[in-house]
């Protein structure tokens, strides 16, 4: 059985209640005995305190025992707890009256660093556990002031503190901290309460100081490592949008503007992979270094994505925001320092400004719109956010969100453009081109929609059930006598996908078609690899019967030398040169080199995007054998094409 100690607490039962020593067990029964009250006053007692926390409760045996620890106290919520707060009070009047009758023994036992202080602030008294607090010992604290061992930083807290009770408050809780002689110092959670004589006057200040040091280091750790980017240390996206709510309130309430600029990195991949990570690391430190070196002191920056930073430019108007933009394209744009180079560094940055209704995620979305349209205009530039934008950003949401179901529920539909034999005036071929009826949107275009199916990884399946239909389209006209051809757009996110010639292979099984007669037009970049990247899926390819186009020709890097060391077929003439054809000299210059080239090469070419008779008049001329255009034909849908099949409709070509 624990001993019950001689710790007085009045607790607001009005009951003197005999606290228990630390670690120390005891029963209901015994406090009801020593305090000559009844068990079941002592139950109600002893259940306040359990439940805030005073008391821990344990079973030995069948039977409840009490235990206090000091320590408790410390992991308790202690602002603004009433109830911890009179606990306090209860203490300190103890401890005065033990005071007055010279009882130091209760106050110096108290496992609870506490001071007496007189009212011009001197320390009077000062028990064991504070001297350990402080680090200093009895001699060298008392006659010395309150502040000389406060914190610089929480020298005012005490004016607060003093302040608040002479105001009549009671006590007042504040979290202070005191130097120790090492420089170090100690967190406490300091209740001060004063202490007034049988006349009402003050007589002194107490001050009980548990340490809450760990407590305040785990937090601090905890509360910087989970705010924090632990790369560069500017703020993480939790901060920065707890940052932005609290800068958007207080630009609605007060009628001041807010600015998000997002800023990226251009190329950093290619930085990160050529020149190591290690510098990678150092470049993205270095370029926080620089983003918190121009803000204003009202800014803040934080990191959200590998190379993406934000800076948040509260009270800023329009151009204000504007300028810093320009600032930090111009502070990125300096070089970087690595191994003795000059690394030069340029990023986009996207700026929008918040409206009333702006929530932080959509600042941040619109901001990162920005930040692509500079991408896609080659980087190292400033995009501002308007309506249009938030459109098109709308817009990219519903449609990535459209695919999987438009693929489900047969939204797509394949069109046939026909392909003209230039010498004879019969249809070569036709290209498939795929249509997308959105249920809201409408028809949709593939340069659109192709672009997020490849992000979101569906363009596989889109591309398997374009060839799908191309095939069954083919296996009826053949089976019908008619030598037709189609050629299928394939990206090359397609032709990279592992399984390329095996899901073709089973589509050409499924529809009984030889593989004959279709062929894929790729795009030129399928040719830009040294280490012919490609060659085993067009080895297979070709193999099964199916011919090979080079789509948009001419727009691409890839060397001439090249396209004689793959199986290539045949080009397409980009549309943009035979946009030109007779009017531009360079545009007619350069289909004219394609086209001699592709003959020299014993490559099939074909014109697309012949829109008028003097660019049909011109191909012609130059021998190139098959044109695609709208002057022929537009896009058509499958049973307006089998219509041209079946009449073998011929053009004429003057
Ligand atoms: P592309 O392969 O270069 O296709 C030619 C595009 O030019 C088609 O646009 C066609 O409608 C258009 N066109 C044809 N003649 C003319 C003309 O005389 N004047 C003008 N201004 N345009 C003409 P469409 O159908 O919107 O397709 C755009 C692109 O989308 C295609 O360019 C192709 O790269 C891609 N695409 C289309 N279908 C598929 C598909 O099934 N799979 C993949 N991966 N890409 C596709
Ligand atoms: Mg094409
Ligand atoms: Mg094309």
């Amino acid at each position: 059985m624990g001993k019950v100690l001689d710790y007085p607490l009045l607790t607001k039962h009005g009951s003197a209640l005999l606290l228990i020593a630390n670690d120390q067990r005891i029963r209901i029964r015994d406090i009801a005995a020593s305090l000559e009250i009844s068990e079941r006053t002592a139950q109600g007692i002893v259940a306040d305190l359990v439940e805030n926390k005073y008391l821990e409760r344990h079973h030995e045996g069948r039977r409840n025992v009490y235990e206090l620890k000091a320590n408790r106290l410390l992991g308790l919520p202690i602002d603004h707890d009433v109830k911890v707060q009179s606990f306090f009070e209860s203490l300190a009047t103890f401890q005065s009256k033990a005071l007055e009758t010279h009882s130091d023994l209760t106050f110096d036992q108290s496992g609870i660093a506490t001071i007496v202080v007189a009212l011009d602030g001197t320390m009077q008294h000062v028990n064991q556990a504070a001297c350990q607090l402080i680090g200093q010992p009895m001699n060298a604290i008392i006659g010395r002031q309150w502040t000389d061992y406060t914190h610089p930083d929480d020298v005012a807290n005490w004016q607060v503190v003093i302040a608040k009770i002479l105001g009549g408050e009671d006590g007042y809780l504040e979290q202070q901290r005191f130097v120790r002689p090492d420089g170090t110092f100690v967190w406490t959670s300091a209740y001060v309460s004063i202490v007034r004589g049988e006349d009402g006057q003050p007589l002194h200040y107490v001050a009980h100081l548990p340490d809450i040091t760990d407590q305040k280091n785990i937090e601090e750790h905890r509360d910087f490592q989970g705010l924090h980017d632990p790369l560069t240390g500017v703020a993480n996206r939790t901060l920065l949008t707890s940052r932005l709510e609290h800068a958007q309130g207080r630009a609605q309430r007060q009628g001041i503007w807010l600015g998000v600029i997002s800023l990226n990195l251009d190329h950093f991949k290619l930085i990160n992979s050529s020149l190591g990570h290690d510098f990678g690391d150092e470049l993205l430190r270095q370029v926080a270094q620089r983003l918190l070196g121009v803000i204003r002191p009202s800014d803040s920056v934080a990191r959200i994505g590998a190379d993406e930073f934000i800076i948040v430019c509260d009270d800023s108007t329009g151009s204000e925001t504007a300028s810093l933009a320009r600032l930090v394209i111009e502070t990125i744009r300096a070089p970087f320092l690595h191994m003795g180079h000059q690394i030069l560094v340029t990023a986009s940055l996207g700026v929008v400004m918040a409206t009333a209704e702006s929530t932080p995620e959509e600042l941040l979305r619109d901001a990162e719109v920005g930040v692509a349209r500079g991408k896609e205009q080659d980087g190292n530039q400033i995009e501002y956010f308007d309506e249009s934008l938030r459109w098109k950003s709308e817009r990219r949401a519903i449609l990535m969100v459209g695919l999987r179901r438009a693929l489900e529920q047969n939204e797509f539909t394949v069109y046939y453009q026909p392909i003209v034999d230039l010498a004879t005036g019969y249809m070569a071929s036709a290209e498939a081109l795929l249509r997308w009826n959105h249920p809201e949107l409408g028809s949709v275009n593939p340069a659109e929609f192709i672009p997020y199916a490849e992000e979101i990884g569906l363009i596989d399946e889109i591309g398997a059930w374009v060839v799908e239909q191309a095939c069954a389209q083919l296996a009826l006209w053949h089976a019908d006598g008619h030598d037709m051809n189609v050629a299928v757009n394939v990206s090359v996110l397609q032709m990279m996908a592992a399984d390329i010639v095996q899901v073709t292979e089973k589509t050409l099984e499924r529809t009984k078609f030889s593989g004959e007669g279709l062929c894929f037009e790729l795009t030129e970049s399928v040719l830009m690899d040294d280490v012919n990247y490609f060659g085993q899926t067009f080895t297979d390819l070709k193999s099964l019967g199916i011919r090979l186009s080079i789509d948009d020709f001419g727009t691409g890097f890839s060397s001439l030398g090249r396209l004689k060391r793959y199986p290539i077929d045949e080009l397409k003439v980009d549309q943009g040169f035979v946009k030109g054809l007779g009017t531009d000299p360079l545009d007619t210059a350069l289909v004219e080199a394609i086209v001699a080239m592709a003959n020299a090469l014993k490559l099939s070419v074909t014109a697309e995007g012949i829109e008028n008779e003097s660019q049909l008049a011109h191909l012609r001329a130059m021998g190139c054998q098959r044109g695609q255009g709208y002057f022929l034909a537009r896009p058509m849908p499958a049973a307006a094409i089998n219509q041209l099949v079946e009449s073998r409709h011929r053009w004429e070509l003057v």
